[in-house]
This record gives C-alpha cells, structure tokens and sequence, in this order.
C-alpha cells in the first residue's frame, strides 16, 4: 500500500502537471491564432484557446480542493488521471495544428511568390496568362467582352543608358505602382522587361480605350524621382485588343494586342491603338487616343 500522503502528493503533482500542459497549449494556441487571418477559424481558435483557460482554472480548483480538504484517495487519482489526460490531448492536438498551420503559411508564401514579379511586385507573366485563360474562357461561355492592354515603355533603353540599370527598375516599379492606379486597381501583371498587360474583363472597345487612355494620360503626367533627382517622365504606348465570345488561346489575343503595340509604336509613340476581332477577320484600326504632346 501507498503511504497516503505520498499517495496525495502524487495526486497533486498530476493536477500540477495537467494545468502547466494546459497553460502549454494556450501559448500554442496563441501562435495558430496569430498566424490565422480573420475569420471563422481564427474564431474557432480564440474560442478553444478559452476553453483552455477553464481547463486550466479546473485544474487548479481540483488542486484547491484536494489540499483544502485532505485526501479522498480513488477520486483524487481518477479525477487527475482523467485532467492529466485530456491535457495531455490538448497540448499534442494544439502542437500538431501548430506544425500544420506553419508549413501551410510557408506553402501559401511559396505560392504568392511564384506568383509575382520581384522588381514591380505586380503579377508575374505566368500567373497573369492564367488568369487571363480563365477569363477567356469565362467571355466565350458567358459571351461577353473581353479586352486587354499590352502596354510598352517608351525608349526604356535610353533611360536605362542615361542613368543606368537601377534607376531603369525604379522607373519600372513606379510603372506598375501608376498603372495599377490608374486602372481602378483590375488585374495587372509585367509581361516581360518593360511590358505590362492589364486584363479587363466585361469592358468593350469603347470601355478599353477610355481605360487606355486614362492610364496612358497618368503616365504621361509623372515624373519619376530616383536618388533625389527627377528623371525625365517616361511615356508607353498601348496595344488594345477586344475580344467578343473569344474561342481561341490567351496567346492569340496577346498577339492581336501585340500588333495593336506595334501600330501604335510606328505612328510616333505616346498613344494607343486598337484591334479587334470580329467574324473571324482581324482588323488593326488606330483610334481615338492622342496624347496632348501628339497633338502639339
Ligand atoms: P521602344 O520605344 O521601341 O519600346 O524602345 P525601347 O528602348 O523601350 O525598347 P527596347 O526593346 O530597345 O529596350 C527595352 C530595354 O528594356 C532593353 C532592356 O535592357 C531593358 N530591360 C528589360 N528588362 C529590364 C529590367 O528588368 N530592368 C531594367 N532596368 N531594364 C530592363
Ligand atoms: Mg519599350
Ligand atoms: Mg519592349
């Protein structure tokens, strides 16, 4: 037989324990709830971190009451086996989720890196064609428009010449930084060096040149600074192409935009031009957008 006062010191260590593994998990607890963006299951996760506080308190007031009120010994041990158990449950359940939840934080990180392009931070050229065959396919079932902007920085290679390869990417990190403005925050990604595509799903040509324009104007309008000093305000030129119940690839309506660029590159530049699609014959047609510095 167990003497009973060490029976009840026994007793007592295994209540202690429960609730030190209890206050364990709440510190767990915290860092899940802390990597959770809001919402129900961050909810879910400050509710369980209460329910663990009470687990906790439990612990402590069966502590009270076994040293309070001596000894009951088969209680006292199926009480603090049952706490040290679930306690036990608890801290492993909460590490387990903890470990889970770090390696997707570190998956989803991963994935939204893949995703963007380091020197805009804009959508990369892989992920904004993604997107933009989702939305063609999404205008041929719904037939609805579907436009894009293939948009060209003006004579980049003479800013980079003039003040060099890092003031070029700051040029470029404001391009998108102004475009992205401009275009009522719709999808935009860096095509290539200095090309930018920026997708506008449901806008028709009218719609798209209006959108073309504005951002062409914003541009036109800046002046961007690098080390302190103001570097001449770049100006692009925009290929629009519209497509209506697209059926084909992304890469087909890029390439309409494509020559709609190059219309617009070899008429002087600082504008935009206009293709579209319809009945299956292609037609180039420059339209509408002067820039006021053309129009001088
Ligand atoms: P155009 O008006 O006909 O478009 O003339 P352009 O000088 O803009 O065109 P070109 O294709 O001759 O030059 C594009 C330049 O863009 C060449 C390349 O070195 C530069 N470039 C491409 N990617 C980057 C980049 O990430 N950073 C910088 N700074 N320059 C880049
Ligand atoms: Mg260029
Ligand atoms: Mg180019």
């Amino acid at each position: 037989m167990v003497d009973p006062t060490i029976s009840n010191v026994l007793v007592q260590s295994t209540l202690v324990t429960a609730a030190s593994l209890s206050l364990t998990s709440l510190i767990v607890v915290r860092r899940v709830y802390r990597m959770l963006s809001p919402g129900l299951v961050r909810a879910t996760w400050g509710a369980l971190s209460l329910l663990i506080c009470i687990q906790a308190l439990g612990d402590l007031a069966l502590l009270w009451i076994n040293y309070t009120q001596g000894p009951n010994r088969h209680q006292d041990w199926l009480i603090a086996s049952v706490c040290l158990g679930a306690s036990l449950f608890v801290v492993l359940a909460c590490s387990l989720a903890h470990h889970n939840a770090k390696d997707l934080s570190r998956l989803s990180r991963l994935e939204s890196l893949a995703c963007v392009d380091p020197v805009t931070e804009l959508y990369n050229r892989r992920h904004i064609m993604d997107v933009l065959d989702t939305e063609c396919i999404r205008s041929s079932s719904h037939n609805s428009p579907l436009s894009i902007l293939l948009m060209d920085v003006d004579n980049f290679k003479k800013i980079n010449d003039t003040y060099g390869h890092q003031a070029g990417d700051v040029v470029l990190k404001e391009m998108g930084v102004l475009i992205t403005a401009a275009s009522d925050s719709r999808l935009v990604g860096r095509y290539g060096g200095e090309e930018f595509l920026v997708l506008l799903p449901q806008e028709d040509a009218a719609a798209a040149s209006v959108t073309a324009e504005r951002i062409r104007a914003v541009i036109e309008a800046a002046t961007v600074v690098y080390d302190g000093d103001p570097i001449i305000s770049p100006t692009i030129s925009i290929g629009i192409a519209t497509a209506f119940g697209w059926k084909e690839k992304p890469e087909d309506l890029v390439g309409l935009a494509d020559e709609a660029l190059y219309a617009a590159k070899s008429t002087g530049r600082n504008r935009s031009c206009h293709a579209f699609e319809s009945s299956g014959k292609r037609t180039v047609s420059k339209f509408s957008v002067v820039s006021p510095l053309n129009s001088q």
